[in-house]
Protein backbone atom coordinates (compact mmCIF):
# COMPACT_ATOMS: atom_id res chain seq x y z
CA UNK A 1 0.00 0.00 0.00
CA UNK A 2 2.88 2.37 0.38
CA UNK A 3 3.13 3.27 -2.86
CA UNK A 4 -0.79 4.67 -3.33
CA UNK A 5 -1.42 8.41 -2.95
CA UNK A 6 -3.50 9.95 -0.38
CA UNK A 7 -6.26 10.62 -2.44
CA UNK A 8 -6.69 6.58 -3.21
CA UNK A 9 -5.87 5.90 -0.09
CA UNK A 10 -8.85 7.70 1.08
CA UNK A 11 -11.51 5.94 -1.11
CA UNK A 12 -10.43 2.53 -0.09
CA UNK A 13 -12.46 0.28 1.92
CA UNK A 14 -11.85 0.42 5.32
CA UNK A 15 -10.77 -3.12 5.41
CA UNK A 16 -8.38 -3.07 2.21
CA UNK A 17 -4.88 -4.17 3.82
CA UNK A 18 -6.03 -7.03 5.35
CA UNK A 19 -8.11 -7.65 1.89
CA UNK A 20 -4.65 -7.17 0.14
CA UNK A 21 -2.74 -9.29 2.89
CA UNK A 22 -4.76 -12.18 2.30
CA UNK A 23 -4.57 -11.77 -1.51
CA UNK A 24 -0.98 -11.57 -1.53
CA UNK A 25 -0.89 -14.62 0.37
CA UNK A 26 -3.00 -16.27 -2.32
CA UNK A 27 -0.23 -15.55 -4.91
CA UNK A 28 -1.78 -12.51 -6.64
CA UNK A 29 -0.08 -10.01 -8.73
CA UNK A 30 -0.01 -5.91 -7.23
CA UNK A 31 -1.89 -5.12 -10.10
CA UNK A 32 -4.91 -8.23 -9.50
CA UNK A 33 -4.78 -6.71 -5.48
CA UNK A 34 -5.20 -2.98 -7.06
CA UNK A 35 -8.01 -4.15 -9.31
CA UNK A 36 -9.67 -6.37 -6.65
CA UNK A 37 -9.97 -3.35 -4.52
CA UNK A 38 -11.26 -1.26 -7.90
CA UNK A 39 -8.69 0.64 -8.25
CA UNK A 40 -8.35 2.38 -11.69
CA UNK A 41 -5.56 4.72 -12.77
CA UNK A 42 -3.23 3.86 -15.87
CA UNK A 43 0.00 5.74 -14.88
CA UNK A 44 -0.13 3.49 -11.21
CA UNK A 45 -1.13 0.22 -13.33
CA UNK A 46 2.25 1.14 -15.51
CA UNK A 47 4.65 1.78 -12.86
CA UNK A 48 7.98 0.07 -12.08
CA UNK A 49 7.22 0.44 -8.20
CA UNK A 50 4.68 -2.39 -8.14
CA UNK A 51 6.29 -5.82 -8.03
CA UNK A 52 6.49 -8.13 -10.82
CA UNK A 53 4.47 -11.94 -11.10
CA UNK A 54 4.63 -13.24 -14.54
CA UNK A 55 2.92 -16.46 -12.75
CA UNK A 56 -0.28 -14.71 -11.47
CA UNK A 57 -3.18 -16.90 -10.56
CA UNK A 58 -5.77 -14.13 -11.57
CA UNK A 59 -4.27 -12.90 -15.04
CA UNK A 60 -2.18 -15.53 -15.99
CA UNK A 61 0.55 -12.23 -16.11
CA UNK A 62 -1.77 -10.50 -18.65
CA UNK A 63 -1.45 -7.49 -15.98
CA UNK A 64 2.11 -7.10 -16.05
CA UNK A 65 3.85 -3.77 -17.84
CA UNK A 66 5.66 -6.09 -20.07
CA UNK A 67 2.65 -7.55 -21.54
CA UNK A 68 1.36 -4.65 -22.16
CA UNK A 69 4.33 -2.64 -23.44
CA UNK A 70 5.07 -5.56 -25.66
CA UNK A 71 1.08 -5.43 -27.31
CA UNK A 72 1.62 -2.15 -27.74
CA UNK A 73 4.74 -1.98 -29.62
CA UNK A 74 3.07 -4.91 -32.11
CA UNK A 75 -0.13 -2.55 -32.49
CA UNK A 76 2.37 0.03 -33.71
CA UNK A 77 4.59 -2.08 -35.73
CA UNK A 78 0.99 -3.19 -37.53
CA UNK A 79 -0.32 0.34 -37.86
CA UNK A 80 2.43 0.83 -39.80
CA UNK A 81 3.01 -2.21 -42.03
CA UNK A 82 -0.67 -1.64 -43.10
CA UNK A 83 -0.41 1.79 -43.39
CA UNK A 84 -2.81 3.39 -41.48
CA UNK A 85 -3.54 6.97 -41.50
CA UNK A 86 -5.86 9.76 -40.29
CA UNK A 87 -6.87 7.98 -36.99
CA UNK A 88 -7.62 10.47 -33.91
CA UNK A 89 -8.76 7.78 -31.39
CA UNK A 90 -8.65 4.51 -30.75
CA UNK A 91 -10.78 1.51 -28.75
CA UNK A 92 -9.17 -2.00 -27.00
CA UNK A 93 -11.33 -4.94 -26.98
CA UNK A 94 -9.19 -7.85 -25.62
CA UNK A 95 -10.37 -11.35 -26.09
CA UNK A 96 -9.52 -13.47 -22.78
CA UNK A 97 -9.39 -16.52 -21.94
CA UNK A 98 -12.44 -17.08 -20.27
CA UNK A 99 -11.37 -19.35 -17.29
CA UNK A 100 -10.33 -15.69 -16.00
CA UNK A 101 -13.58 -15.15 -15.69
CA UNK A 102 -13.90 -18.58 -13.59
CA UNK A 103 -11.12 -17.21 -11.15
CA UNK A 104 -12.59 -13.70 -10.51
CA UNK A 105 -15.72 -15.35 -8.97
CA UNK A 106 -13.23 -17.38 -7.09
CA UNK A 107 -11.62 -14.21 -5.35
CA UNK A 108 -14.38 -12.94 -4.55
CA UNK A 109 -15.82 -16.34 -3.07
CA UNK A 110 -12.73 -16.25 -1.03
CA UNK A 111 -12.86 -12.74 0.14
CA UNK A 112 -16.18 -13.83 1.98
CA UNK A 113 -15.55 -16.34 3.66
CA UNK A 114 -12.55 -14.85 5.06
CA UNK A 115 -14.70 -12.12 5.96
CA UNK A 116 -13.19 -9.73 3.99
CA UNK A 117 -15.96 -8.53 1.28
CA UNK A 118 -15.25 -5.18 0.30
CA UNK A 119 -16.20 -2.89 2.71
CA UNK A 120 -16.88 0.66 1.35
CA UNK A 121 -19.03 2.20 4.28
CA UNK A 122 -22.44 1.63 2.74
CA UNK A 123 -25.14 -0.44 4.77
CA UNK A 124 -27.38 -2.06 2.55
CA UNK A 125 -30.46 -1.86 4.51
CA UNK A 126 -31.58 0.92 6.46
CA UNK A 127 -31.18 -0.07 10.44
CA UNK A 128 -34.94 -0.02 12.17
CA UNK A 129 -33.87 1.71 15.24
CA UNK A 130 -32.89 4.99 12.87
CA UNK A 131 -35.16 8.02 11.98
CA UNK A 132 -35.77 6.95 8.48
CA UNK A 133 -35.78 9.71 6.84
CA UNK A 134 -32.54 10.69 8.10
CA UNK A 135 -30.88 7.38 7.52
CA UNK A 136 -32.03 7.56 4.06
CA UNK A 137 -30.88 10.95 3.38
CA UNK A 138 -27.41 9.74 4.97
CA UNK A 139 -27.11 6.74 2.86
CA UNK A 140 -28.37 8.63 -0.76
CA UNK A 141 -25.49 11.06 0.73
CA UNK A 142 -22.72 8.53 0.78
CA UNK A 143 -24.61 6.37 -2.16
CA UNK A 144 -23.64 9.60 -4.28
CA UNK A 145 -20.14 10.27 -3.27
CA UNK A 146 -19.53 6.51 -4.15
CA UNK A 147 -20.98 6.85 -7.60
CA UNK A 148 -18.75 10.14 -7.63
CA UNK A 149 -15.57 7.90 -7.03
CA UNK A 150 -16.48 5.75 -9.91
CA UNK A 151 -15.87 8.89 -11.99
CA UNK A 152 -12.43 10.07 -13.30
CA UNK A 153 -11.28 12.75 -11.13
CA UNK A 154 -7.29 14.39 -11.34
CA UNK A 155 -5.06 13.00 -8.02
CA UNK A 156 -3.29 16.09 -6.42
CA UNK A 157 -0.41 14.10 -6.15
CA UNK A 158 0.86 13.89 -9.61
CA UNK A 159 -2.32 15.17 -12.00
CA UNK A 160 -2.87 11.73 -13.03
CA UNK A 161 -6.79 10.27 -13.44
CA UNK A 162 -7.64 7.63 -11.57
CA UNK A 163 -10.84 6.01 -9.74
CA UNK A 164 -12.04 3.85 -7.20
CA UNK A 165 -14.91 1.36 -7.93
CA UNK A 166 -17.17 -0.46 -5.57
CA UNK A 167 -16.25 -3.72 -7.46
CA UNK A 168 -13.64 -5.72 -8.74
CA UNK A 169 -12.03 -4.31 -11.84
CA UNK A 170 -12.23 -6.99 -14.33
CA UNK A 171 -9.04 -7.91 -16.15
CA UNK A 172 -10.19 -7.18 -19.65
CA UNK A 173 -10.36 -3.81 -18.29
CA UNK A 174 -7.34 -3.53 -16.21
CA UNK A 175 -5.97 -4.96 -19.51
CA UNK A 176 -7.53 -2.32 -21.73
CA UNK A 177 -6.47 0.48 -19.53
CA UNK A 178 -2.92 -0.84 -19.48
CA UNK A 179 -2.21 -1.57 -23.23
CA UNK A 180 -4.42 2.17 -23.93
CA UNK A 181 -1.78 3.67 -22.01
CA UNK A 182 0.88 2.90 -23.63
CA UNK A 183 -0.51 2.96 -27.24
CA UNK A 184 -0.91 6.79 -26.50
CA UNK A 185 1.83 6.92 -24.98
CA UNK A 186 3.55 5.57 -28.27
CA UNK A 187 0.99 7.24 -31.29
CA UNK A 188 -0.65 10.13 -29.89
CA UNK A 189 -3.59 8.46 -30.57
CA UNK A 190 -6.37 9.16 -27.41
CA UNK A 191 -8.36 6.08 -26.03
CA UNK A 192 -11.87 6.55 -27.11
CA UNK A 193 -14.70 4.09 -25.62
CA UNK A 194 -16.75 5.13 -28.82
CA UNK A 195 -14.24 5.16 -31.37
CA UNK A 196 -14.62 3.61 -34.69
CA UNK A 197 -11.54 1.95 -34.61
CA UNK A 198 -10.83 -1.00 -32.43
CA UNK A 199 -7.75 -2.97 -32.02
CA UNK A 200 -8.71 -6.78 -30.78
CA UNK A 201 -6.31 -8.09 -29.16
CA UNK A 202 -6.18 -12.39 -28.92
CA UNK A 203 -4.75 -14.02 -25.83
CA UNK A 204 -4.45 -17.81 -24.78
CA UNK A 205 -3.17 -20.02 -21.99
CA UNK A 206 -2.52 -23.21 -22.95
CA UNK A 207 -2.22 -24.51 -19.49
CA UNK A 208 -5.55 -23.83 -17.92
CA UNK A 209 -7.67 -24.23 -21.18
CA UNK A 210 -9.10 -27.32 -20.81
CA UNK A 211 -9.59 -26.36 -16.44
CA UNK A 212 -13.46 -25.76 -16.71
CA UNK A 213 -14.75 -29.36 -18.12
CA UNK A 214 -15.77 -29.11 -14.85
CA UNK A 215 -18.19 -26.34 -14.28
CA UNK A 216 -19.69 -27.83 -17.56
CA UNK A 217 -20.21 -31.33 -15.50
CA UNK A 218 -21.48 -29.34 -12.78
CA UNK A 219 -24.17 -27.85 -14.47
CA UNK A 220 -25.27 -30.60 -15.96
CA UNK A 221 -25.96 -32.54 -12.64
CA UNK A 222 -27.57 -29.34 -11.40
CA UNK A 223 -30.12 -29.55 -14.07
CA UNK A 224 -30.73 -33.20 -13.07
CA UNK A 225 -31.89 -32.12 -9.99
CA UNK A 226 -34.20 -29.61 -10.67
CA UNK A 227 -37.41 -31.90 -11.57
CA UNK A 228 -39.42 -29.72 -14.18
CA UNK A 229 -36.31 -29.68 -16.10
CA UNK A 230 -35.59 -32.63 -18.56
CA UNK A 231 -32.79 -34.46 -17.86
CA UNK A 232 -29.31 -33.40 -20.35
CA UNK A 233 -27.78 -36.42 -21.84
CA UNK A 234 -24.92 -34.78 -23.54
CA UNK A 235 -23.31 -31.40 -22.08
CA UNK A 236 -24.50 -30.45 -25.39
CA UNK A 237 -26.61 -27.42 -24.15
CA UNK A 238 -24.24 -25.90 -21.72
CA UNK A 239 -22.15 -23.73 -23.78
CA UNK A 240 -19.25 -22.11 -22.48
CA UNK A 241 -17.96 -20.43 -25.01
CA UNK A 242 -17.71 -16.47 -24.16
CA UNK A 243 -16.73 -14.57 -21.50
CA UNK A 244 -20.62 -13.51 -20.14
CA UNK A 245 -21.10 -17.35 -20.36
CA UNK A 246 -18.94 -18.14 -18.07
CA UNK A 247 -19.65 -15.31 -15.87
CA UNK A 248 -23.19 -16.97 -15.63
CA UNK A 249 -21.77 -20.17 -15.20
CA UNK A 250 -19.72 -18.84 -12.19
CA UNK A 251 -22.38 -17.39 -10.36
CA UNK A 252 -23.58 -20.64 -9.52
CA UNK A 253 -20.34 -22.07 -8.17
CA UNK A 254 -19.87 -21.97 -4.33
CA UNK A 255 -16.68 -21.87 -2.16
CA UNK A 256 -16.66 -25.32 -1.68
CA UNK A 257 -16.45 -25.93 -5.58
CA UNK A 258 -12.92 -24.04 -5.87
CA UNK A 259 -11.92 -25.42 -2.90
CA UNK A 260 -12.34 -29.17 -4.13
CA UNK A 261 -11.09 -28.05 -7.60
CA UNK A 262 -8.10 -26.92 -5.82
CA UNK A 263 -8.06 -23.19 -7.16
CA UNK A 264 -8.46 -21.91 -3.11
CA UNK A 265 -5.65 -21.12 -1.69
CA UNK A 266 -4.67 -19.74 -5.28
CA UNK A 267 -1.36 -21.28 -6.68
CA UNK A 268 1.23 -19.23 -9.55
CA UNK A 269 0.58 -21.22 -12.58
CA UNK A 270 3.75 -22.05 -14.53
CA UNK A 271 3.43 -19.94 -17.54
CA UNK A 272 2.11 -16.55 -18.75
CA UNK A 273 -0.66 -15.88 -21.57
CA UNK A 274 0.80 -15.68 -25.20
CA UNK A 275 -0.76 -13.05 -27.77
CA UNK A 276 -2.16 -14.75 -30.45
CA UNK A 277 -3.80 -12.29 -32.30
CA UNK A 278 -4.08 -8.68 -33.06
CA UNK A 279 -6.77 -7.18 -35.64
CA UNK A 280 -7.08 -3.67 -36.31
CA UNK A 281 -10.72 -2.58 -37.04
CA UNK A 282 -12.42 0.49 -38.21
CA UNK A 283 -16.08 1.18 -39.28
CA UNK A 284 -17.12 1.39 -43.00
CA UNK A 285 -16.67 4.37 -44.77
CA UNK A 286 -19.72 4.93 -46.83
CA UNK A 287 -18.97 6.78 -50.38
CA UNK A 288 -22.21 7.99 -52.56
CA UNK A 289 -22.66 8.99 -56.16
CA UNK A 290 -24.49 8.39 -59.63
CA UNK A 291 -23.38 6.14 -62.28
CA UNK A 292 -24.04 6.21 -65.90
CA UNK A 293 -23.71 2.72 -68.01
CA UNK A 294 -22.67 2.79 -72.00
CA UNK A 295 -22.04 -0.35 -72.57
CA UNK A 296 -24.54 -3.30 -72.75
CA UNK A 297 -21.28 -5.42 -71.61
CA UNK A 298 -21.42 -4.82 -67.88
CA UNK A 299 -23.42 -5.91 -65.02
CA UNK A 300 -24.92 -4.03 -62.62
CA UNK A 301 -23.24 -6.11 -59.86
CA UNK A 302 -20.75 -8.83 -59.87
CA UNK A 303 -22.72 -11.71 -61.63
CA UNK A 304 -22.02 -15.46 -60.92
CA UNK A 305 -23.61 -18.27 -61.36
CA UNK A 306 -22.07 -21.89 -59.67
CA UNK A 307 -18.94 -19.83 -59.10
CA UNK A 308 -18.92 -18.96 -62.57
CA UNK A 309 -18.67 -15.54 -64.17
CA UNK A 310 -21.61 -14.59 -66.48
CA UNK A 311 -20.59 -11.03 -67.12
CA UNK A 312 -16.69 -10.19 -67.23
CA UNK A 313 -17.57 -6.58 -65.75
CA UNK A 314 -19.38 -4.92 -63.57
CA UNK A 315 -20.24 -1.21 -62.49
CA UNK A 316 -19.35 -2.53 -58.94
CA UNK A 317 -16.08 -3.70 -59.78
CA UNK A 318 -15.39 -1.07 -62.08
CA UNK A 319 -16.05 1.51 -59.03
CA UNK A 320 -15.38 -0.29 -56.46
CA UNK A 321 -11.31 -1.25 -57.19
CA UNK A 322 -10.45 2.63 -57.50
CA UNK A 323 -12.12 3.42 -53.87
CA UNK A 324 -10.65 0.16 -52.47
CA UNK A 325 -7.49 1.24 -52.98
CA UNK A 326 -7.88 4.71 -52.61
CA UNK A 327 -9.30 3.80 -49.38
CA UNK A 328 -6.87 0.80 -48.57
CA UNK A 329 -10.38 -0.99 -47.63
CA UNK A 330 -10.46 -4.71 -47.47
CA UNK A 331 -13.20 -4.73 -49.74
CA UNK A 332 -16.73 -3.16 -50.42
CA UNK A 333 -20.37 -3.49 -50.64
CA UNK A 334 -22.03 -1.85 -53.58
CA UNK A 335 -26.04 -1.16 -53.50
CA UNK A 336 -27.86 1.11 -56.02
CA UNK A 337 -31.06 2.50 -56.16
CA UNK A 338 -32.43 -0.35 -58.58
CA UNK A 339 -30.52 -2.39 -61.03
CA UNK A 340 -30.77 -1.98 -64.99
CA UNK A 341 -30.03 -5.90 -66.70
CA UNK A 342 -27.06 -6.08 -68.60
CA UNK A 343 -27.81 -5.32 -72.07
CA UNK A 344 -29.51 -2.10 -70.59
CA UNK A 345 -27.93 0.84 -70.95
CA UNK A 346 -27.93 3.96 -67.74
CA UNK A 347 -28.36 7.45 -69.77
CA UNK A 348 -29.69 10.69 -68.09
CA UNK A 349 -28.57 11.95 -64.90
CA UNK A 350 -27.40 8.19 -63.92
CA UNK A 351 -28.26 5.88 -61.22
CA UNK A 352 -27.55 7.00 -57.08
CA UNK A 353 -25.66 4.51 -55.73
CA UNK A 354 -23.68 4.27 -52.58
CA UNK A 355 -20.38 2.00 -52.12
CA UNK A 356 -19.24 1.13 -48.21
CA UNK A 357 -15.96 0.57 -47.89
CA UNK A 358 -14.94 -2.55 -44.93
CA UNK A 359 -12.36 -1.54 -43.02
CA UNK A 360 -10.99 1.17 -44.17
CA UNK A 361 -7.53 1.79 -43.56
CA UNK A 362 -7.02 5.50 -44.73
CA UNK A 363 -8.99 7.66 -42.83
CA UNK A 364 -8.13 11.09 -44.03
CA UNK A 365 -8.92 10.91 -47.37
CA UNK A 366 -10.27 14.35 -48.72
CA UNK A 367 -13.20 15.41 -50.68
CA UNK A 368 -10.68 16.38 -52.94
CA UNK A 369 -9.24 13.17 -53.03
CA UNK A 370 -12.62 11.50 -53.81
CA UNK A 371 -13.31 13.64 -56.86
CA UNK A 372 -9.86 13.11 -58.27
CA UNK A 373 -10.68 9.36 -58.14
CA UNK A 374 -14.08 9.93 -59.60
CA UNK A 375 -11.97 11.61 -62.63
CA UNK A 376 -9.38 8.57 -62.91
CA UNK A 377 -12.07 6.12 -62.99
CA UNK A 378 -14.22 7.94 -65.96
CA UNK A 379 -10.94 8.22 -67.90
CA UNK A 380 -9.72 4.51 -67.42
CA UNK A 381 -13.26 3.43 -67.26
CA UNK A 382 -14.26 5.61 -70.62
CA UNK A 383 -17.00 3.92 -72.86
CA UNK A 384 -18.14 1.68 -69.91
CA UNK A 385 -19.07 3.57 -67.16
CA UNK A 386 -18.91 7.36 -66.11
CA UNK A 387 -19.56 8.68 -62.74
CA UNK A 388 -20.57 12.16 -61.15
CA UNK A 389 -21.22 13.60 -57.68
CA UNK A 390 -18.85 11.25 -56.20
CA UNK A 391 -18.38 12.00 -52.74
CA UNK A 392 -18.12 11.42 -48.64
CA UNK A 393 -21.71 10.43 -46.85
CA UNK A 394 -22.15 9.75 -43.56
CA UNK A 395 -23.64 6.27 -43.05
CA UNK A 396 -26.64 7.63 -41.94
CA UNK A 397 -27.75 9.37 -45.10
CA UNK A 398 -27.62 5.78 -47.26
CA UNK A 399 -30.71 5.65 -45.75
CA UNK A 400 -31.82 7.84 -48.85
CA UNK A 401 -30.80 5.38 -51.10
CA UNK A 402 -32.78 2.48 -49.22
CA UNK A 403 -35.72 3.94 -48.53
CA UNK A 404 -36.65 4.84 -51.99
CA UNK A 405 -36.30 1.30 -53.52
CA UNK A 406 -40.31 0.76 -53.60
CA UNK A 407 -41.04 4.49 -54.35
CA UNK A 408 -39.11 6.09 -57.07
CA UNK A 409 -40.42 6.88 -60.57
CA UNK A 410 -37.99 5.61 -63.22
CA UNK A 411 -38.21 6.47 -67.20
CA UNK A 412 -36.45 4.46 -69.93
CA UNK A 413 -36.21 4.74 -73.62
CA UNK A 414 -37.24 1.08 -75.89
CA UNK A 415 -36.57 0.41 -79.28
CA UNK A 416 -38.88 -2.38 -80.39
CA UNK A 417 -39.28 -4.34 -83.45
CA UNK A 418 -43.35 -5.10 -84.44
CA UNK A 419 -44.23 -8.24 -85.79
CA UNK A 420 -46.42 -6.15 -88.17
CA UNK A 421 -46.05 -2.50 -89.12
CA UNK A 422 -48.84 0.08 -87.56
CA UNK A 423 -50.21 3.19 -88.29
CA UNK A 424 -49.39 6.69 -86.78
CA UNK A 425 -52.72 6.57 -85.46
CA UNK A 426 -52.19 3.90 -83.61
CA UNK A 427 -49.11 4.71 -81.62
CA UNK A 428 -50.32 8.25 -80.93
CA UNK A 429 -53.28 6.39 -78.99
CA UNK A 430 -51.11 4.66 -77.05
CA UNK A 431 -49.21 8.32 -76.09
CA UNK A 432 -52.56 9.51 -75.22
CA UNK A 433 -52.76 6.93 -71.85
CA UNK A 434 -52.27 8.23 -68.82
CA UNK A 435 -51.48 6.05 -65.53
CA UNK A 436 -52.12 2.86 -67.19
CA UNK A 437 -52.42 0.45 -64.56
CA UNK A 438 -50.69 -3.37 -65.30
CA UNK A 439 -50.87 -6.44 -63.66
CA UNK A 440 -47.71 -8.45 -63.61
CA UNK A 441 -46.71 -11.83 -62.78
CA UNK A 442 -43.25 -12.54 -62.07
CA UNK A 443 -41.24 -12.80 -65.28
CA UNK A 444 -40.05 -15.92 -66.02
CA UNK A 445 -36.43 -14.98 -66.47
CA UNK A 446 -36.14 -13.79 -62.88
CA UNK A 447 -38.29 -16.23 -61.21
CA UNK A 448 -34.75 -17.99 -60.03
CA UNK A 449 -34.61 -15.29 -57.36
CA UNK A 450 -38.25 -13.87 -56.87
CA UNK A 451 -41.24 -15.61 -55.43
CA UNK A 452 -43.81 -16.13 -58.59
CA UNK A 453 -46.47 -13.02 -57.43
CA UNK A 454 -48.76 -11.10 -59.15
CA UNK A 455 -47.77 -7.06 -58.65
CA UNK A 456 -50.03 -3.84 -59.45
CA UNK A 457 -47.25 -1.55 -61.46
CA UNK A 458 -48.06 1.66 -63.38
CA UNK A 459 -46.82 3.32 -66.38
CA UNK A 460 -47.61 7.18 -65.95
CA UNK A 461 -46.70 8.51 -69.38
CA UNK A 462 -45.83 6.97 -72.81
CA UNK A 463 -44.58 8.64 -75.64
CA UNK A 464 -44.09 6.60 -78.96
CA UNK A 465 -43.12 7.47 -82.09
CA UNK A 466 -41.72 5.61 -85.11
CA UNK A 467 -38.45 4.78 -85.46
CA UNK A 468 -37.59 4.14 -89.30
CA UNK A 469 -39.35 5.67 -92.48
CA UNK A 470 -42.04 3.40 -92.86
CA UNK A 471 -44.15 2.06 -95.38
CA UNK A 472 -46.93 3.83 -97.69
CA UNK A 473 -49.78 1.94 -98.15
CA UNK A 474 -52.32 2.07 -100.50
CA UNK A 475 -54.74 3.63 -98.23
CA UNK A 476 -52.61 6.70 -98.22
CA UNK A 477 -51.45 5.89 -94.63
CA UNK A 478 -47.66 5.21 -93.20
CA UNK A 479 -47.16 2.27 -91.44
CA UNK A 480 -44.25 1.54 -89.44
CA UNK A 481 -43.14 -1.52 -87.72
CA UNK A 482 -39.82 -0.16 -85.77
CA UNK A 483 -40.90 2.09 -82.80
CA UNK A 484 -39.51 4.08 -79.99
CA UNK A 485 -41.12 4.09 -76.57
CA UNK A 486 -39.90 6.89 -74.27
CA UNK A 487 -42.04 6.05 -71.10
CA UNK A 488 -42.26 6.88 -67.00
CA UNK A 489 -42.97 3.57 -64.77
CA UNK A 490 -44.00 2.86 -60.80
CA UNK A 491 -40.76 1.35 -59.02
CA UNK A 492 -40.39 -2.29 -60.04
CA UNK A 493 -42.29 -2.53 -63.21
CA UNK A 494 -40.58 -4.76 -66.12
CA UNK A 495 -40.15 -2.90 -68.74
CA UNK A 496 -39.30 -5.54 -71.39
CA UNK A 497 -42.15 -7.62 -70.30
CA UNK A 498 -44.47 -4.68 -70.62
CA UNK A 499 -43.60 -4.44 -74.45
CA UNK A 500 -43.82 -8.32 -75.10
CA UNK A 501 -45.88 -9.29 -72.43
CA UNK A 502 -44.19 -12.25 -71.61
CA UNK A 503 -46.46 -14.94 -72.53
CA UNK A 504 -49.50 -13.18 -71.47
CA UNK A 505 -47.70 -13.04 -67.71
CA UNK A 506 -48.03 -9.00 -67.88
CA UNK A 507 -51.11 -7.45 -68.95
CA UNK A 508 -51.85 -5.15 -70.95
CA UNK A 509 -48.72 -4.96 -72.91
CA UNK A 510 -47.32 -3.43 -75.97
CA UNK A 511 -48.40 -6.34 -77.94
CA UNK A 512 -51.13 -6.60 -76.81
CA UNK A 513 -52.06 -2.80 -77.31
CA UNK A 514 -51.29 -3.16 -81.07
CA UNK A 515 -52.58 -5.97 -81.72
CA UNK A 516 -49.59 -7.45 -83.05
CA UNK A 517 -48.28 -11.31 -83.21
CA UNK A 518 -44.92 -10.34 -81.36
CA UNK A 519 -43.41 -6.83 -79.73
CA UNK A 520 -39.47 -7.56 -79.63
CA UNK A 521 -37.62 -5.24 -77.60
CA UNK A 522 -34.73 -4.56 -79.88
CA UNK A 523 -32.27 -2.48 -77.27
CA UNK A 524 -33.83 -0.72 -73.79
CA UNK A 525 -31.83 2.54 -71.73
CA UNK A 526 -32.89 3.68 -68.72
CA UNK A 527 -33.06 7.47 -69.09
CA UNK A 528 -33.70 9.16 -65.22
CA UNK A 529 -34.41 7.16 -61.83
CA UNK A 530 -36.22 10.12 -60.06
CA UNK A 531 -34.55 10.22 -56.68
CA UNK A 532 -32.37 13.29 -55.75
CA UNK A 533 -29.38 11.85 -53.81
CA UNK A 534 -27.16 12.08 -53.22
CA UNK A 535 -26.31 16.17 -53.34
CA UNK A 536 -24.57 17.24 -56.61
CA UNK A 537 -21.17 18.00 -56.17
CA UNK A 538 -20.95 20.22 -59.51
ZN1 LIG B 1 -2.48 -10.70 -11.62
Amino acid sequence: MEFLTPAILALLPSNASEISDNLRTNNLCDRCILRVLGVRKATLFASSNLGTSHRCPTCFGLLQPTTSTSAALKITSKLRDEHWSGLTSFFIAPHLPIQLALRSRAIDLLLSANNLSIDRGVSKRVPKKFDRNQSNKANSDRRASNKANHLPQLDPADNQLFSVSQKQIDVKDALAMMVAHEVSRMTGLVFDPKAAFHVELAFEHGETEKEFEWVREQRKRTRQDVPWRKPVESGGDIVLETWNQMVNAAMMLDYQDFVREEYIPFKPVNSECACTEIKLVHLSLFVAGRYNKYSREVSNARMEYNGERLVAESVEELIGEHLDSLFHADGHNFASSGREDVDVLMLGSGRPFYMELVNPKKQDISQNQVRVAQEQINKTREGKIRVTHLQLVEKDETKHLKNSASTKRKSYSTLVQLSKPVTLHQLNELSNMKDLALKQQTPIRVMRSRSDLERDKVVHEMNVYPENEGVLRETGEYVYDLIRIDLTTSAGTYVKEFCHSDGGRTVPSIKELLGVESATVVALDVLQVFLDWPKETE
